[in-house]
């Protein structure tokens, strides 16, 4: 699909309007397509965000000392590691995953756990990737799926709580491969794209080297499982989302790195790579024009419109601004794009609504709520999609059900449980 390619831009658009389009009283960094109601946000006197400023970083550090630091660190797991596996390494699937274990295995040749911490919204894709990376590296791998019905829940009491669809997702993804660390006793977890990048919340010239047991629910789980308990939620249901304890974490010697730190990350040569050397598939993904990042989940333009929806900017605003700092786009090109697909009303969301019973004029009265103080009086338009989206918005596991028990109707699949919730959570 043309949409797809970065730098081009989709004939209906017009990158002159862009500036007409942008939100009022917002300051937008003065380098990309960030603005200010991004969490955690910091500018330079010129203005230049701070995920700007670490791009910069990025070209001026010594990367040949870094991947030596990464070796040392490799070799170390590697010798104290006897019989056991070298490290963990926490896969979804994503490229990121093929990628991480192509360099753990292939260029360092350690023998490590791949864990994978379901969302259960897997997009037909999203397995494939996942399936093929096991057997094209011959990876050892543990899986923990959160039931239909508890997953339905959870991103009902998720909005309401954190103002998107996915906190079981955030918070598993940091709390099993943890679990199995402290359980296995095996003490390095390799995760792929530096903090630097993805969140901008910290920086290369200070990674975060410190293991921290709390990191994901501070930056994205946001609430521990005990706050989420409710009438619909029992603790016993959240107990797969507890973290081991700090002495069971340090009983092991549990450390973190990410290989981003160590090696020069670059998202758009590592597709490349892992779809010419490995067969990984990118598709067709709600709310940017690109097609490789969460390609996993069918939900993802949920959780980026839910962004929009409560900080005025989507996916595309984040990917095209890495695309501004790289050079592959003007930054009005970069906020052409965003606009058109930050606003989008995604096919998700109908999954959504379906899955939690909740109305669409419930879902958008919690969103109101969940408004930025900064965006309160700003309109933020939605625009209708106007095409079906390529990969089917509806978990593989549950079209994988439908078509062998020839159930032509998908929603007639819906699981049984969710009636009794339904019911529980509206009285
Ligand atoms: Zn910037």
């Amino acid at each position: 699909m043309e949409s797809q390619n970065p730098g081009q831009i989709p004939n209906s658009l017009n990158s002159d309007d862009y500036e007409k389009k942008l939100l009022s009283g917002i300051h937008y960094c003065t380098r990309c397509c960030m603005p200010e109601t991004q969490e955690g946000v910091t500018y330079d006197e010129m203005g230049v965000c701070q995920a700007c400023q670490s791009s910069e970083q990025k070209i001026h550090i010594n990367w040949v000392e870094r991947e030596k630091k990464l070796r040392e660190i490799l070799e170390e797991a590697k010798s104290k590691a006897g019989d056991n596996y070298d490290c963990i390494v926490p896969i979804s699937g994503g490229k990121d995953s093929t990628f991480q274990l192509h360099v753990l295995i292939k260029v360092y040749q350690m023998k490590p756990l791949a864990v994978t911490f379901s969302h259960n919204w897997y997009s037909e894709t999203g397995w494939y990737n996942l399936q093929n990376a096991l057997q094209q590296f011959n990876v050892d791998h543990i899986m923990f799926t959160p039931n239909r019905s508890l997953v339905n829940r959870l991103a009902k009491r998720s909005l309401e709580g954190i103002g998107d669809s996915c906190w079981h997702c955030h918070a598993g993804v940091g709390s099993f491969p943890l679990k199995i660390a402290v359980k296995f006793r095996i003490p390095l977890l390799v995760w792929g794209e530096s903090i630097a990048e993805s969140s901008g919340r910290a920086s290369y010239q200070c990674p975060v080297h410190k293991f921290d047991r709390d990191y994901f629910t501070r930056v994205s789980a946001k609430l521990s499982p005990r706050d989420l308990v409710c009438d619909y939620l029992s603790s016993k249901d959240l107990y797969p989302f507890e973290l081991p304890s700090i002495d069971e974490i340090e009983a092991v010697g549990v450390t973190g790195i990410h290989l981003g730190d160590y090696i020069f990350w670059d998202d758009e040569r590592q597709t490349e790579f892992v779809r010419d050397t490995y067969g990984w598939k990118e598709t067709e993904m709600e709310g940017s024009y690109k097609g490789y990042k969460s390609a996993e989940c069918i939900m993802a333009g949920m959780h980026d419109f839910t962004c929009y929806l409560k900080r005025g900017f989507g996916r595309a605003t984040f990917h095209a601004s890495v695309d501004v700092r790289s050079g592959l786009l003007t930054r009005e090109e970069g906020f052409a794009l965003a606009q058109k697909y930050d606003r989008e009303r995604p096919e998700a969301l109908d999954y959504y609504l379906r899955i939690t019973g909740m109305s669409e004029e419930e879902f958008f009265s919690i969103m109101r709520k969940k408004k930025v103080a900064k965006l309160k009086d700003v309109d933020l338009p939605i625009l209708p999609k106007d095409r079906a989206n390529r990969e089917q918005i509806m978990p593989f596991m549950e079209q994988l059900i439908a078509k062998h028990r020839n159930i032509k109707d998908v929603r007639l699949h819906t699981p049984p449980q969710y009636r009794e919730i339904k019911g529980e959570s509206r009285k």
